[in-house]
């Protein structure tokens, strides 16, 4: 066993601790990767809240990873020591059902293991990057490129890929009107990728704090989603919105903003249902749908085209003894753009 130094949680309620962790010893095909930094997202706070449903704690959360290898197992072709690498939300799959076999291993049909929260297929549960180590299969180790450092390139296992997935599946591109709704992690990820991918990009956030930001990040318009007029003016004109809020929103009233056979993709993840009005989406053929993460092969395009465009989100590095108070901060909307965890002062 490999013994790693974490900060984990022990309830819905209690502060991160230090804690020690065991690691499994190098099968075959795994890889051994001293982390660097580990991102904070939402969904680490969703978890370690509870707030999706029962979590075995303690929990380590931390799915947006970036390390270096420092072993390998033996049949491992794809990695060795000293190689700059990532690791997102999923640590394993089945690779045996259609979706897998499609490079879509998110959507495995027997369940993707997830980083942390999850059970691998050892009947362990797994436990996330706010660590300094972690054993991962070749196959769900991500190569980092070599111009982006690994503070920044931490939030694109996350934040980066749950927002190309959809702006790519959906044909974010030129002549496309393009909404990122909340600019948080996700948003200001979304913000960025579809204005380089050559969509014409609107945000709408809470208020207009934040819109000298959007515009660096390559918006088009900004607008403050708590006045009123906002949804007059911009009835029926997006093509695709992209919804990352972490709350629960009125819905309908963001569907009234599509234009014919316009799609609203959710990739926030509030606990509570989204009640959706049927006439809000009829009354233009509107399609609500929404996505989780992306696939192993896509996640490394997303890498390669954030390296090719001079894409990386903005981040506040923190140490592990902040974990908290980031927490805290995300929260009440007070995060430019995400918090990484420089593992080192662990
Ligand atoms: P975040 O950094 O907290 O960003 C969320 C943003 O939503 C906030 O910055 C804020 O933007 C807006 N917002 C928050 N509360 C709001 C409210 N009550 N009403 C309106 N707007 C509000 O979170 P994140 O890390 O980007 O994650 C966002 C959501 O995506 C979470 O639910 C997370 O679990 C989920 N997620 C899903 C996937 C997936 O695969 N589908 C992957 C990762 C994360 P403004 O200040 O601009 O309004
Ligand atoms: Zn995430």
């Amino acid at each position: 066993m490999i013994t790693a130094k974490a900060r984990a949680v022990d309830g819905p309620n209690k502060s991160f601790r230090a804690a020690e962790i065991k690691r499994r010893e190098l099968d075959s095909h795994d890889v051994l990767i001293e982390i660097k930094y580990a991102g904070i997202c939402h969904s680490d706070i969703h978890t370690a809240h509870g707030e999706w449903g029962p979590v075995n704690y303690p929990l380590v959360p931390g799915h947006e990873i970036a390390g270096i290898v420092t072993a390998v197992g033996p049949s491992v072709t794809k990695y060795r020591a000293g190689d700059r690498v990532g690791v997102g939300c999923m640590v394993d799959s089945c690779g045996e059902c259609e979706n897998c076999q499609n490079g879509e291993e998110q959507y495995c049909l027997k369940g993707k293991v997830d980083t942390y929260a999850g059970v691998d297929k050892y009947g362990e549960p797994t436990q996330g990057g706010y660590s300094t180590h972690i054993v991962v299969p070749e196959d769900f180790v991500l190569r980092i490129p070599d111009n982006i450092d690994l503070d920044v390139a931490a939030p694109l296992l996350c934040a980066g890929i749950t927002t190309y997935s959809p702006l790519n599946h959906w044909g974010a591109g030129p002549g496309k009107k393009i909404a990122v709704v909340g600019m948080g992690g996700l948003g200001h990820m979304a913000v960025k990728i579809a204005h380089a991918m050559g969509a014409e990009v609107t945000v709408l956030s809470q208020s207009l704090n934040k819109k000298e930001d959007g515009f660096r990040f390559g918006a088009d318009h900004y607008y403050a989603t708590n006045d009123p007029e906002t949804f007059n003016k911009l009835a029926g004109y997006f093509d695709l919105i992209i919804n990352t809020v972490s709350a629960k929103i009125d819905i309908n009233a963001y569907f009234s903003l599509l234009t014919l056979d316009g799609t609203l993709v959710n990739v926030g993840a509030p606990a509570e249902p989204l009640p959706v009005q049927v006439f809000a989406l009829s009354s233009l053929r509107r399609s609500f749908a929404a996505s989780m993460i992306g696939g192993i092969r896509e996640t490394q395009e997303m890498l390669d085209f954030c390296a090719k465009h001079n894409i990386v989100p903005e981040i506040e590095v923190i140490s592990a003894n902040q974990i908290d108070e980031a927490y805290e901060r995300v929260l009440a909307s007070n995060v430019k753009y995400r918090f990484v965890i420089d593992i080192s002062t662990m």
